[in-house]
């Protein structure tokens, strides 16, 4: 199977960068005197941080830290031990991560540039990503044999609810034999001992997101004007030459602009034989490929939807950002930014005015 990269380049950064400007110095002038958006955008972490929409990460690192998620947010940069300015998200061992992924990726797949022009091609081009995988379960003709497909994107809002999610399915099996599809995520580990239940729980809402999302694509549950407009895009800007060629020449002819891709996506998506039966996990040791610990489970709806309920409200900035519980404190003594946590500091004033009181 042949994959494909988009040669632009996403234009989120700046924005980002732009977000926590008032906590950098030396922001470059370009960046400061981009002009604004003529579309008046809300302003809460939604769309201050993401415009209108979240990966999938973002979910995971608010289950983490909501408090910590903010400042990474607000201070992206951090000195490290040799005093140099890094990306907080920019350890060694994330760097890995990724180098692993994509080993992993072009185990199956190749990896092919096409040049885009506007942010609509480059948009043309995940969708294509998205249709082949789609295509390659539909057309699949070896029935003893599984069908994999990896680093598929996806999106979609789920339950219908407020907050659009973006994300990359590391994996998905079809196994004709059972006609059941699963979605596999695929994380590093430093060492072999097993993931602690806090971390396996993140990692399972992350597969159970994903398992959501692909369902609610096959099923035809997925809004088109809502794509367009969270990701703001133009749907009848013609596709440039190049990747309608890239279209034809997979075998899907009558792809002009994005909007006949995302159809042509969702009619495929609506023949797909199965929704998502399996969701699993697999550690890996960033040391040796080869060891390897697998984790498989249920998917849990109703905790699913809680914890959007939980979440949403933060996103759209109707609640303040909370920190962990008392139980969860441990996760402070290796966070980025411990010494600053007004969270923290508050809730040791809390606890230092309890044990007074009882003294
Ligand atoms: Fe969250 Fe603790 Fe870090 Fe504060 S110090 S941001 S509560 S992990």
């Amino acid at each position: 199977e042949l994959k494909i990269a988009p040669s632009i380049k996403d234009d989120f950064d700046d924005d980002e960068l732009l977000a926590c400007a008032e906590n950098l110095e030396n922001v470059p002038p370009e960046i400061l005197e981009k002009p604004k958006k003529t579309k008046e955008r809300p302003n809460n972490p939604l769309f201050k941080y993401r415009r209108g929409v979240l990966s999938v990460s973002d979910l995971s690192a608010q289950i983490w830290c909501e408090q910590q998620l903010l400042y990474k947010f607000l201070y992206p940069f951090v000195l490290n031990d040799d005093g140099e300015i890094k990306r907080v998200d920019d350890k060694p061992h994330m760097l890995r991560g990724t180098s692993l992924h994509l080993e992993r990726e072009l185990e199956i797949q190749i990896k092919i540039s096409i040049e885009c022009k506007t942010r609509e091609d480059s948009y043309g081009v995940r969708l294509l990503n998205m249709i082949q995988g789609i295509n390659g379960i539909l057309t699949w003709d070896k029935p003893n044999e599984r069908y994999i497909t990896r680093e598929m994107p996806i999106f979609g809002n789920m339950y219908g609810g407020k907050l659009y999610f973006r994300g990359i399915i590391d994996e998905i099996n079809y196994d004709p034999r059972t006609n059941q599809l699963e979605v596999v995520e695929f994380k590093t580990r430093a060492s072999k001992t097993p993931p602690k239940p806090q971390q396996t729980y993140t990692h399972e809402v992350q597969v159970n997101i994903y398992r959501t999302l692909l369902d609610e694509l096959i099923q035809g549950r997925v809004d088109k004007s809502l794509y367009f407009e969270r990701y703001n895009l133009e749907p009848t800007t013609p596709l440039c030459d190049s990747v309608r060629n890239e279209y034809n020449e997979r075998g899907f002819s009558n792809v002009d602009t994005l909007e006949n891709a995302f159809d042509l996506l969702t009619k495929l998506a609506f023949q797909m034989p199965t929704i998502t039966t399996n969701g699993a996990i697999e550690y890996i040791l960033q040391t040796d490929a080869t060891w390897k610990h697998r984790k498989e489970f249920h998917r849990d709806e109703h905790h699913l939807e809680q914890l959007l309920l939980k979440s949403e409200p933060f996103w759209l900035g109707t609640r303040e950002p909370e920190g962990v519980d008392i139980e969860d404190a441990y996760k402070c003594n290796w966070c980025d930014y411990s010494d600053i946590c007004q969270w923290r500091e508050e809730k040791a004033n809390e606890f230092a005015r309890k044990k007074q009181r009882l003294n």
